[in-house]
């Protein structure tokens, strides 16, 4: 599962996105300076001692692309193919997604180089541990506030959160998001961006009159994303019909498809932790098991890339068949320049990584906010806030689209680089 396949650098996508959307707007140079790269970088080691008694250099990384409006927010994402670039762009993209639902932070993002599969639980903690070791100073409740991305989870978000606690001696919990619930996380984090997607995909359905109900839809993925946007589109009355996930004794990907519909919940039973699917029991369900890239080839109205980034390129996309109408990017990222000007130009309905997945650091920004109060609120209330913050932002978007016959990528853009470009400026930054 390499995110950096071939020439492939995320950082020159999400730069080239926003000097797309600065030549749109006018924006001045110095501003444009700022913007297009992050503020601050942390580069760092991390020695552990492996159970094997061996002491082993792992390297992590922390950037904070902006903070004018906030505390920087951002994943720490564990993949052996991680590279400074791809978190550069990540972290980038998450100020512009916490600004198009105008929450009030900023961008982060951070990472290590390892690969989990490969790493017991005692070493994962102890790379979690020293990664918070070396960079405990520079982050917290109200300057940097890390999450869980690929490969991490609940579990490591904890970790981190008792060294940082360990270290300033006290209790922290609006350090970290994606805790346990029952220990500062939020109920409704786990579901949340599978739902904020599938709240934004229905908008935009009513939007081009079309009925959910009467939809197919295929997915990339299946871990936290793209599961609980399957199991809330089917709750709805849409019909997953495709979801592809990485196989790692194979080394490659598989795509499951059951025409009548798959049974996501069946299908959640014969997964993995890392979100791959058993082979033989899917196809005891009535599966079809084909190649990795045939999730996208499917006749289906949408399609939800919800894997990796690059995934959607110019060597795949003309098989993306003439029925999808809408494509939901789940993923950050997951779709190259090259394969989005055609994507643009064959007129299908996109709805941009940085708005289409903010459900989930929406309800991590909830969480913080019941972890700096320590008053938790019920499911209920989270989702429903949730709902209410993604309809409003796609609203925002959809209207600026309309209105200014913008592509949907650019209004979103257009709406999160002002609100941070006045933040700068008022500031006084530049
Ligand atoms: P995850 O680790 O839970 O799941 C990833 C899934 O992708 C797994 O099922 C894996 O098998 C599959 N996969 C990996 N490589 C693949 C390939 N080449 N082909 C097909 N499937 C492949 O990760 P996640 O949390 O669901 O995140 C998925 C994407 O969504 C990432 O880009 C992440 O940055 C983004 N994202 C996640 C969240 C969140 O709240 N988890 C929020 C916003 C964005």
């Amino acid at each position: 599962m390499g995110n950096n396949n071939g020439n492939y650098n995320p950082y020159h996508t999400a730069q080239a996105q926003f000097d797309r959307i600065a030549d749109l707007i006018g924006l001045d140079e110095a501003t444009r300076d700022l913007l297009r790269q992050p503020i601050r970088e942390y580069h760092f080691t991390i020695p552990v001692r492996m159970d094997d008694g061996s002491v082993k250099i792992f390297r992590g990384y922390r950037v904070q692309h902006n903070d004018a409006r906030g505390p920087a927010k951002g994943g720490i994402r564990f993949h052996p193919q991680e590279t400074i670039d791809t978190i550069r762009a990540l972290a980038m993209w998450m100020t512009w997604k916490c600004s198009v639902v105008d929450i009030p932070l900023g961008g982060g993002k951070g990472g290590v180089i390892c690969d989990p599969h490969n790493l017991s639980d005692r070493e994962q903690e102890q790379i979690c541990r020293g990664w918070v070791r070396q960079i405990a100073r520079d982050i917290g409740p109200y300057s940097d506030v890390p999450a869980p991305d690929v490969m991490t989870n609940a579990k490591h978000m904890l970790w981190m959160l008792d060294e940082y606690e360990s270290i300033f001696g006290g209790r922290y919990p609006g350090f970290i998001t994606g805790k346990p619930v029952g220990l500062g996380g939020s109920l409704g984090r786990k579901e949340a961006t599978g739902f904020g997607l599938v709240a934004v995909l229905s908008e935009a359905l009513k939007e081009q009159g079309i009925k959910l109900e009467d939809t197919t839809a295929s997915i990339q993925g299946f871990g936290n994303v793209a599961r609980y946007a399957a199991l809330k589109y089917q709750d709805l009355g849409g019909h997953v019909i495709a979801v592809s996930c990485w196989d790692n004794n194979d080394k490659k990907s598989y795509t499951f498809v059951k025409k009548s519909g798959l049974d996501i919940e069946a299908l959640m039973q014969i997964t993995d932790p890392f979100g791959s699917i058993d082979k033989d029991k899917a196809r005891d369900l009535g599966c079809e098991i084909l190649d990795g890239d045939a999730w996208l080839a499917q006749d289906v109205d949408i399609l939800i890339p919800a894997a990796l980034e690059n995934q959607i390129n110019s060597s795949n996309v003309d098989t993306i068949s003439r029925q999808v109408k809408i494509i939901a990017e789940g993923a950050n990222g997951p779709t190259t320049l090259n394969a989005d000007k055609v994507i643009r130009e064959r007129g299908i309905f996109v709805i941009p990584d940085f708005l289409a997945n903010a459900g989930g650091v929406t309800c991590s920004y909830f969480e913080q906010v019941q972890s700096n109060t320590n008053y938790y609120w019920e499911k209920e209330e989270v989702l429903s806030k949730l709902d209410i913050k993604m309809k409003s932002a796609f609203k925002a978007v959809y209207e600026l689209a309309a209105n200014k016959n913008l592509y949907m990528r650019d209004a979103a853009y257009v709406i999160a680089v002002n609100r941070v470009v006045q933040a700068v400026k008022s500031r006084g930054w530049v």
